[in-house]
């Protein structure tokens, strides 16, 4: 490996430095800086995407690509954002209308099917995807967990219109001779994101949690409940399915990806818990901030993300596409969370 993205680092700090560090500005690395760029600064350069985490093409002229996954479901990608619909035999079930291709999601249903939506499902209340529902039309059932529904009452937004029909824990949606199983395993993610599970064709849809071959988003995807997050990814692990639409990236899931992303997770609880342990609290700190408390912890959360950096990186740093770009904040979330979980 070579040690010119910490020149580079280092280099850009001398400014600052050379005043003589003023109260408030960037000093000296920690004795054991990790090197990968830290939040707030400038990546020039980001890791090379490993192919295992690309999908097929989109083409730039329609800005979309509809994937058949079998038993009349389909996925529509911008390979940014992902979401289904399952087409039967009088009609079209929805699953998610994300705005990032919304102009098109009725171009890409069109494309298979002239049958009408019947039914659109709210996999759950994030505006990024589901506020593109106006643009279906009116549809005449929109199913949604109870939360779910709470969440868009308080929102108050004209693009994610309030469902129609509710459940709590389960429901099940005939449509024709389609059985499509909604489930609510607690919230990870977002109160009310639910399991989308099309049993018939061996696909689940879960939103915000599985991010096939990726990093995922930042700070576990901004999960609400961490703790809650890792018992929902067990109970994915466990489910029937050949096939996975997790809402975003680049290409649909396996098992092995869910298995994958279980193991980046435990690695990650793994280290932010040993850094914890082995990281001393006002170490590498300026004798004039000791009694100031906020700084002590800043400090000491630094360096035990460093440290958590550090042990996950030789494994995990070519593994994940996007690994740079989002694994100082997971080092972040996770050691908050084994500090208060
Ligand atoms: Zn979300």
């Amino acid at each position: 490996m070579n040690h010119l993205p910490l020149a580079a680092a280092l280099l850009a700090l001398a400014p600052f430095t050379a005043q003589a560090q003023q109260a408030g500005e960037p000093g000296t690395p920690y004795a054991n800086m990790n090197h990968l760029a830290p939040i707030g600064v400038r990546n020039d350069r980001y890791l090379t995407v490993p192919d295992a985490a690309k999908g097929p093409p989109i083409d730039p002229a329609k800005g979309y690509r509809t994937e058949d996954l079998g038993g009349g479901t389909y996925m529509v990608t911008d390979n940014g954002y992902s979401s289904m619909f399952v087409v039967y035999e009088t009609g079209v079930v929805v699953v998610d209308a994300p705005p990032s291709y919304g102009a098109h999601l009725l171009a890409a249903i069109r494309e298979v099917t002239d049958r009408p939506i019947t039914h659109l499902i709210y996999s759950h209340s994030h505006a990024d995807h589901i506020a593109a529902t106006p643009l279906l039309g009116k549809v005449p059932v929109i199913i949604a967990q109870e939360e779910t529904k709470r969440l868009l009452i308080e929102a108050r937004d004209p693009n994610r219109p309030l469902p129609t029909l509710t459940f709590k824990e389960r429901y099940t949606l005939k449509a024709g001779s389609k059985t499509i199983q909604l489930s609510y395993p607690g919230y990870g993610h977002s109160p009310g994101n639910i399991l989308i599970h099309v049993p018939s064709a061996k696909v689940l849809m879960v939103i915000d949690t599985v991010f096939p071959g990726w990093m995922p988003w930042r700070r576990l995807a901004l999960a609400q409940d961490i703790t809650g997050l890792f018992r929902i990814m067990h109970e994915i692990e466990g489910m029937d399915f050949d096939k996975l639409v997790g809402g975003h990236v680049e290409r649909w899931g396996t098992k092995a990806d869910v298995i994958q992303q279980l193991e980046f997770m435990n690695d990650l609880k793994a280290a932010a818990a040993t850094a914890l342990k082995t990281t001393g609290i006002g170490e590498e700190l300026d004798a004039a901030d000791k009694t100031n408390p906020w700084a002590v912890y800043d400090n000491y959360i630094d360096r035990v993300v460093v440290q958590c950096m550090n042990t996950l990186e030789p494994k995990w740093r070519d593994r994940l596409g996007g690994y740079d770009a989002f694994i100082w904040d997971q080092c972040f979330a996770m050691e908050q969370s084994l500090r208060i979980d």
